[in-house]
């Protein structure tokens, strides 16, 4: 039944519900709109239901369940570690709905009204919202446009219960004994290397010559050595041709080095990117400017060639990462409020979650002479650290990258224990348009990972203390 239809009239309506939607729907009601958000599916987005936080609840259940089997060297042996996956999913999706009843929490407190159903575009004013059951028109002055993305799908690789995308390896009810995986982005890899701590055994396929592009080598053959350690194979240059499925199980089928490779698994997990949802919502007779890859087109403001219509997150130009879907979102509902305020992406910071983590923001080194700077740079390892000695993690290094003339830092890259909350403050210091100097005189406290930043800025000064120079 189909309910009757009046239009619902609303200053601003967000479309998504993700970090890009939920975020703008608050910053738009903190500066006084009246804010409707509509959500097809599960508030929070892909990133609080099935990205960045169930995968980072899974990677931490498989860093606990191997660490607790080796701490030999401190002196801690395990009789017997034992793993329960059900009790672990249990676990994820209990952060999973901490988090997106917060959000529920916050959207309410912040008068946001919220609308279950899928939004369809009619004119740049107006969105039909349906259910099942439902359709109701909603007119709108402004609209921000925060659809997310969703997991490519590869014709030889159709998704089955068995050949699955990132959502159904965050779901699945037992243990795989094998798994492979299609595409060494973050994405696979940090799940592959999640389900290798848990005890799986783990192929990684990569058709360029190496995994984790947009990371340099030097970062990358860390992550790739702690894979080896436990036991990942990765393949590189390999291209996966197709998939069987058998009675418990699918074998792959890739090619590698001229020659064919077969291979069996519990579950071939494909993670070849995520195609941008915007072909299904109606934007034909919106008129946007689009990219030949289907991202809307925005300026500064992330205003597109509609002027009451915005998009944010990852159906714009840029990485896909939640955060800065969620800086979009501020700016656009600030711009819809009549603020100034306009995206800058010198400093988005991308991290992969793998062991050891890895973290860069602003420029390498190589970029950094790409844009013609004339550059220095310093990289203190992890190993000269007395907290990373104490943690046992001694593995990786922290390199800056600064202007030669005076050392305003123009990017840093970290690989390491820890990387991920390590890198802010880099982050903070290119925003600030800090010095190497700067940082090599803020007063880190000891014993930290974070003086592994201030000596690799000793070290681009030519000044190490704790590292001979030559
Ligand atoms: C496994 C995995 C791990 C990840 N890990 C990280 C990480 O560690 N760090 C990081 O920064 N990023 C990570 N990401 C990426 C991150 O999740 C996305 O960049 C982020 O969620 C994008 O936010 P968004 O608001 O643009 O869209 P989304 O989070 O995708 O939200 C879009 C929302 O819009 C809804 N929607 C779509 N169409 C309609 C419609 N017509 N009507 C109503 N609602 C609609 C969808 O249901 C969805 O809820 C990960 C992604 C995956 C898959």
């Amino acid at each position: 039944m189909v309910v009757g239809d009046f239009p619902i009239e609303v200053d601003t309506l967000v479309v998504g519900s993700g970090p890009g939607g939920y975020v703008a729907a608050i910053r738009a009601a903190q500066l006084g709109q009246k804010v409707t958000i509509v959500e097809k599916d599960t508030i929070g987005g892909v990133c609080l239901n099935v990205g960045c936080i169930p995968s980072k609840a899974m990677i931490s259940v498989g860093h606990r369940f191997v660490d607790a089997q080796n701490a030999d060297a401190m002196g801690i042996t395990a009789k017997s570690v034992e793993l329960d996956f059900s009790k672990a999913m249990k676990f994820k999706e209990s952060v999973v709905s901490k988090l997106t009843g917060g959000v529920s929490g916050l959207l309410k407190g912040n008068k946001v009204e919220t609308v279950a159903g899928e939004a369809y575009f009619v004119d740049a004013n107006t969105v039909r919202v349906m259910t099942e059951d439902s359709a109701q028109t909603y007119k709108f002055n402004n609209v921000i446009i925060a659809t997310g993305a969703r997991p490519v799908e590869i014709p030889s690789f159709k998704f089955t219960d068995r050949v699955i995308n990132s959502t159904g390896a965050l779901n699945l009810k037992e243990l795989p004994k094998k798994l492979v995986v299609v595409g060494g982005g973050y994405i696979g890899t940090e799940l592959g290397s999640a389900y290798a701590n848990l005890g799986s055994e783990v192929t990684i396929l990569e058709g360029a010559d190496d995994i984790l592009a947009g990371f340099e080598k030097q970062m990358t053959q860390i992550v790739k050595k702690g894979l080896k350690k436990k036991g990942v194979e990765v393949v590189v240059k390999a291209s996966a041709k197709g998939v069987e499925e058998t009675k418990d199980g699918v074998v792959v089928t890739y090619e590698a080095k001229g020659e064919e490779v077969k291979i069996e698994a519990d579950y071939v997990l494909v993670t070849v990117g995520r195609r941008p949802n915007t072909d299904e919502i109606g934007l034909e007779g919106l008129g946007l400017n689009m990219t030949d890859r289907g991202l809307i087109e925005v300026d500064k403001q992330c205003r597109t060639n509609v002027p009451n219509v915005y998009a944010i997150g990852d159906i714009v130009e840029g990485p896909q990462l939640a955060h800065k879907a969620s800086y979009e979102a501020k700016v656009a509902a600030e711009a819809i409020s009549g603020e100034k305020s306009e995206v800058d992406y010198m400093a988005i910071p991308a991290v992969c979650f793998t062991d050891p983590e890895l973290a860069t923001v602003g420029l390498n080194e190589k970029q950094a002479k790409d844009e013609g700077y004339d550059v220095v740079s310093g990289k203190f390892p992890f190993a000269a650290n007395g907290r990373a000695l104490s943690l046992d993690a001694t593995e990786g290094f922290v390199k800056l990258v600064g202007r030669k003339e005076d050392g305003l830092l123009l990017g840093a890259q970290i690989v390491g224990e820890n990387a991920s909350d390590m890198i802010a403050e880099l982050g903070l210091a290119i925003e600030a348009g800090m010095t190497l100097e700067d940082i090599s005189m803020t007063i880190h406290a000891h014993p930290t990972l974070g003086e592994i930043s201030m000596e690799a800025a000793e070290v681009a000064l030519g000044k190490p203390i704790h590292m001979m120079t030559k």
